[in-house]
């Protein structure tokens, strides 16, 4: 039987028609963008085209754009970047940082590695339903911030942040805001136009295109210092030859997720819905779902009662079936999911989630053929643990 696939969150398919506009930039048009002749010019032009359709894909100005080498290095690049360019003022008032305890490592263990002595840093909560609680960062913000970073949707349970609100907390108080919007995008629409942060960040992989390419949104007039330091590239905020090939895929990735926006969330909410009605109906209770409306379409994460998450995920894989107990940088730690413990569930519900994250390939068939392996894995592994 063809495996089924439902691990979108940590990664998606390279679509084929990026892989075709990928392959001459692996080959013959090898040239570095920065070199004066032809190779060097057409390598230029096809990067300014790509940075013209991710820039379209949020709403940004082409010169807003800074292509990184991840997702990962584009938060970096946001927390330590405003963290150092508001030390390096003369009067450096605002040093802070404030961020919430459900946001992805790259989020959390860059503001861990700033340094404590010029930087403080806040990180607000989540209630049981997955949203951060707006009193928390309203509380943690203050003429001190120079920083407020929070998710746009969560990785593990697809939950959409208040990020409104959150901008209306940060614009008041003067601090700048960013927004991890890696799992947002291609599936909820971003625009810089409407959703004012300072600085955004996005990843190529999850949205069908090649891994080891994110961007980072800098409007224009963001005060940021480069992390990586050498020629010119990126204006001067990323230095370091361009990945041409992964930039172009990035490019034709986000126009595709731009023409399919209209349909492939409505599709994957329907999958996604189905997938979740049976497994908590079948479940009579033992099921439960983590976090509430409003989430992204493609994401769920179910906790099975009496039942370990690794044992079931292992149970699952073995049917053929790739789902995930948490985010996939955290997969194979023994520490539980820092999203789940931070909503408040206790041990046992933390322990026993599985993500299911669908895509736009996934079938009504592949999702019925899931539920069925779960059903007959959780009633092994209950009866198993029986003394
Ligand atoms: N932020 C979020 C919310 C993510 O889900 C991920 C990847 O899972 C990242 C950042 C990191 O992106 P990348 O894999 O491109 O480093």
């Amino acid at each position: 039987m063809t495996p089924v696939y439902l691990d979108h969150a940590a990664t998606t398919p390279l679509d084929p028609e990026v892989l075709d506009a990928m392959m001459p930039y692996l080959q013959s048009e090898f040239g570095n963008p920065s070199s004066v002749h032809g190779f060097g010019q057409r390598a230029r032009g096809a990067i300014d085209e790509a940075r013209a359709k991710v820039a379209a894909l949020i709403g940004a100005r082409d010169s807003d754009i800074v292509f990184t080498g991840s997702g990962t290095e584009a938060d970096n690049l946001a927390i330590f970047g405003v963290a150092r360019a508001a030390a390096s003022e003369p009067d450096s008032s605002r040093t802070d940082l404030v961020t919430t305890a459900i946001e992805h490592h790259a989020i959390l263990n860059s503001a861990k590695a700033l340094d404590r002595a010029r930087h403080k840093v806040s990180l607000t909560g989540a209630g049981t339903d997955g949203r951060i609680v707006l009193q928390d960062i309203d509380a943690a913000v203050n003429e001190r911030t120079a920083l407020v970073s929070v998710m746009l949707a969560n990785n593990e349970t697809g939950v959409v942040q208040p990020l409104e609100e959150v901008i209306r907390i940060a614009r008041a108080k003067g601090a700048l805001v960013h927004t991890d919007a890696v799992q947002g995008l291609g599936k909820m629409e971003v625009d810089t136009r409407r959703l004012e942060v300072d600085l955004l960040t996005v990843s190529a992989h999850k949205i069908h295109g090649p891994k080891g390419v994110g961007a980072l949104f800098v409007r224009s007039g963001t005060r940021m210092s480069a992390l990586i330091r050498g020629g010119s590239q990126e204006r001067n905020r990323r230095a370091g030859t361009e990945n041409v090939a992964a930039i172009v895929g990035f490019g034709r990735a986000a126009e595709l997720a731009q023409e399919r926006l209209g349909e492939d969330p409505a599709r994957i909410a329907k999958l996604r819905d189905r997938l979740e009605t049976q497994l908590l109906e079948q479940g009579r209770g033992a099921t439960q779902r983590n976090g509430a409306d409003p989430r992204i379409c493609s994401t769920t994460s179910i906790s099975f009662d009496g039942v370990s998450g690794e044992d079931l995920l292992i149970a699952l894989d073995l049917a053929g079936i790739a789902v995930s107990t948490g985010a996939a940088c955290a997969a194979g730690s023994p520490e539980p999911s820092h999203v789940l413990k931070a909503m408040g569930y206790p041990r046992e519900r933390v322990n026993s989630a599985i993500r299911f994250s669908l895509g736009r390939d996934n079938t009504a068939e592949e999702v019925d053929r899931t539920v069925e392996a779960v059903t007959a894995a959780c009633s092994r592994l209950r009866y198993s643990r029986c003394p």
